[in-house]
C-alpha cells in the first residue's frame, strides 16, 4: 500500500466511523507488535519518570485522525529532526495522551476508547 492509498483509505474509515479496522489490519499489527518488542513491552513515558510499567498499546504520536499518513509510519519529521512516531504506553499514560478526562463528555471518551482500541 503506498501512503496515498493509506491514507484515502484511513480517511474513508473515518468517514464511515470504523477507524477500529485500521487497528484490525496485519501491517499495523507487526508494525505494533514490532515497536513493542524493541521497547521490551514497557511503557515509555512511565520509564521516563524512572517506572518499570508493562505498555498496553503502541501510541501515535502524530495522532492517524489529523495524520492519516503517518498511520504506518515509525517516524516523522519535525524541524528538520527526525522524531519517534510510536510509542508503547500503558493505559494510564496512553489516557493521559489523548486528553481522556479533560473536559471530555462521557459519551464522546467511550467512543473515542473503542475507535482507537487501546
Ligand atoms: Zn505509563
Ligand atoms: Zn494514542
Amino acid at each position: 500500500m503506498t501512503q496515498d492509498e493509506l491514507e484515502k483509505w484511513i480517511r474513508q474509515l473515518i468517514k464511515e466511523d470504523k477507524l477500529y479496522k485500521f487497528y484490525k489490519c496485519s501491517e499495523w499489527r507487526q508494525l505494533s507488535e514490532a515497536v513493542m518488542k524493541e521497547n521490551n513491552y514497557e511503557c515509555q513515558y512511565c520509564k521516563k519518570r524512572g517506572f518499570h510499567t508493562k505498555a498496553r498499546s503502541v501510541h501515535h504520536v502524530q495522532w492517524v485522525r489529523k495524520h492519516p499518513r503517518l498511520a504506518l509510519s515509525r517516524t516523522y519529521e519535525y524541524r528538520g529532526a527526525t522524531c519517534s512516531n510510536l510509542i508503547p504506553l500503558c493505559e494510564d499514560c496512553h489516557n493521559k495522551e489523548h486528553g481522556k478526562g479533560k473536559g471530555m463528555k462521557k459519551g464522546n471518551e467511550n467512543r473515542f476508547m473503542n475507535e482507537e482500541r487501546w
